[in-house]
């Protein structure tokens, strides 16, 4: 297999990338000054090197507890459960939130053999119970899988004496957190409802 066929392949793997796209930036990246390949596939590199998980609630850091976790700033009583570290990103672009995070490491979904033992689940009912939260914001996606996700968490987390809350609807059905505009997912979350 000829290099550009090589680079072609792994790049039309990425998501939004067809194989034509995958062409053109193939050929970009030939045509373009030697030092802006150099930088882009030192980028990858790095990413991969430095950035992993936070040990306590999942978001994507350098350093770990992340700056999120470790903020005296931010409301310790309250952690919003999320699928993805992207939607932390999300969440915190529009400023209105100001407590702490969990990440599921994505949703139940049964069809693709994915149940609470393949999610952060444990870690966060031990979280929960460890006496410090008073109110888990679920913000699940609005799809069928995060509507799911929500009412299992909610009935794990019940129990444990805490408030449960649910992000409010307005956020597109079946549309990813990771892609509303701010206004939306702050609205949201000021409209989050009991669960
Ligand atoms: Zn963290």
């Amino acid at each position: 297999m000829s290099a550009i066929d090589d680079l072609t392949g792994e790049l039309a793997r990425l998501p939004g990338i067809g194989r034509k796209t995958a062409l053109r930036l193939a050929f970009h990246l030939l045509k373009a000054p030697s030092d802006d390949a150099q930088r882009l596939a030192r980028a990858i590199v790095a990413v991969r090197e430095r950035v992993r998980p936070c040990e306590v609630c999942g978001n994507l850091t350098e350093v770990t507890p992340c700056a999120i976790c470790t903020s005296t700033r931010r409301d310790g009583t309250t952690v919003c459960v999320v699928e993805e570290a992207s939607d932390i990103m999300a969440i915190e672009r529009t400023g209105e939130y100001r407590g702490m995070y969990h990440v599921l490491g994505g949703r139940l979904s049964p069809l693709d053999g994915v149940g609470p033992s393949e999610l952060n689940v444990e870690p966060l009912v031990r979280r929960v119970g460890g006496g410090v939260v008073q109110e888990v914001v679920l913000a699940t996606n609005p799809s069928v899988e995060g509507e799911a996700t929500a009412m299992y968490l909610r009935k794990l987390i019940g129990p444990l004496g805490v408030r449960v809350t649910r992000i409010a609807r307005g956020l597109p059905v079946g549309g990813d957190l990771e892609y509303a505009d701010g206004v939306t997912i702050a609205e949201a979350l000021t409209h989050r409802r009991e669960m």
